[in-house]
């Protein structure tokens, strides 16, 4: 823990895999006196206590926020725009609020639609870790240690508030970097939400081929290691892929021109450029490995 700077009450709307592993690393650095999650199914916020991750819960906006100092929506961006307006209606006047999302862009816009006057305690934020496990029960401390957290703070945003949130990263070991929106969604675009598309794809264009039941029972190491993210929650996966389009789209077709590439080299038995790609790959892999 690199603060001293306590919450008093820490309100976790959404309390999955990203609010709960949240939460779980702010009460085990003593970051804040109580948390507070809200959601829409009960039993989900009974194992959320059960399980540690929080105090107690509500199932209402209103009643999560009020006499919170830190607000966290952790629900899938489709849901976010719902979320922001019922906050902003019983948002506490010291309180600051921040957002988890896998988009940046459309956060921003929809805060900025949503939240009022309020829009100065936001600061949109998305920690690059996760997993392609989903709910409370794949919650763990240690998600954020050694990972980055993108915030990116708007021009309406008080120093105050981008200060509290910074606080409330650092209690989870994250390192927190700042970038406008829109830079964000063009890098996590390729790093993240490209990889996603084409492991689901993959996954169902040979789960549909006449041979499907055949080739999974001869999957190797290999074709999990590619597809394990196909694992993951589809309901996130469509959201992101909606809420930040054009930058998954520009990506897909510079990927689908790069692959129609090598499509032919194979066509013609180039073997030249076959080997060019994929020795070029293989050296940017190990170069990231090494820098890990
Ligand atoms: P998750 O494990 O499914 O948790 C989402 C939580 O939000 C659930 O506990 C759910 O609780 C609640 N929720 C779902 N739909 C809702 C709705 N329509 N209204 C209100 N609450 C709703 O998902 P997650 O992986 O934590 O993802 C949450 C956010 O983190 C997303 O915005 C995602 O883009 C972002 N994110 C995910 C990852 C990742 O690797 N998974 C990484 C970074 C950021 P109830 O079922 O009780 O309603």
């Amino acid at each position: 823990m690199q603060t001293d700077a306590r919450f008093n009450r820490l309100a976790i709307i959404g309390v999955g895999l990203i609010g709960g592993s949240l939460a779980r690393a702010v009460r085990q650095a003593g970051g804040c006196t109580e948390v507070i999650g809200c959601g829409r199914n009960i039993s989900h916020l009974k194992k959320a206590v059960s399980l540690g991750v929080i105090d107690r819960f509500e199932t209402d906006v209103a009643a999560t926020v009020k006499d919170a100092d830190m607000v966290v929506v952790a629900v899938p961006l489709g849901a976010m725009a719902t979320v922001f307006k019922q906050v902003s209606l019983h948002l506490s006047p010291d309180a600051s609020i921040t957002d988890v999302g896998s988009a940046k862009s459309s956060v921003v816009r929809d805060a900025r639609a949503c939240l009022g006057e309020r829009i100065s305690s936001f600061v949109p934020g998305h920690p690059i870790a996760g997993t392609e496990k989903s709910g409370v029960e794949a919650s763990f401390a240690d998600l954020y240690k050694g990972h980055c957290v993108i915030l990116t703070p708007l021009a309406e945003t008080s120093p105050t508030a981008l200060q509290r949130v910074i606080t409330l990263w650092k209690f989870t070991g994250a390192e927190v970097v700042e970038m406008e929106p829109r830079h964000h969604d063009e890098v996590l675009a390729a790093t993240s939400h490209l990889p996603h598309v084409l492991a689901y794809s993959l996954v169902d264009t040979l789960a549909r081929s006449d041979q499907g039941e055949e080739i999974f029972r001869f999957a190797a190491g290999g074709f999990r290691d590619f597809t394990r993210i196909a694992s993951s929650d589809p309901v996130m996966w469509r959201d992101v892929c909606l809420a930040n389009r054009d930058a998954i789209l520009e990506i897909l077709a510079k990927f689908s021109g790069d692959l129609e590439q090598l499509v032919q080299a194979i066509n013609k038995g180039d073997g030249d450029y076959i080997l060019k790609v994929f020795s070029q790959a293989k050296q940017q892999r190990d170069l990231l490995l090494k820098k890990k």
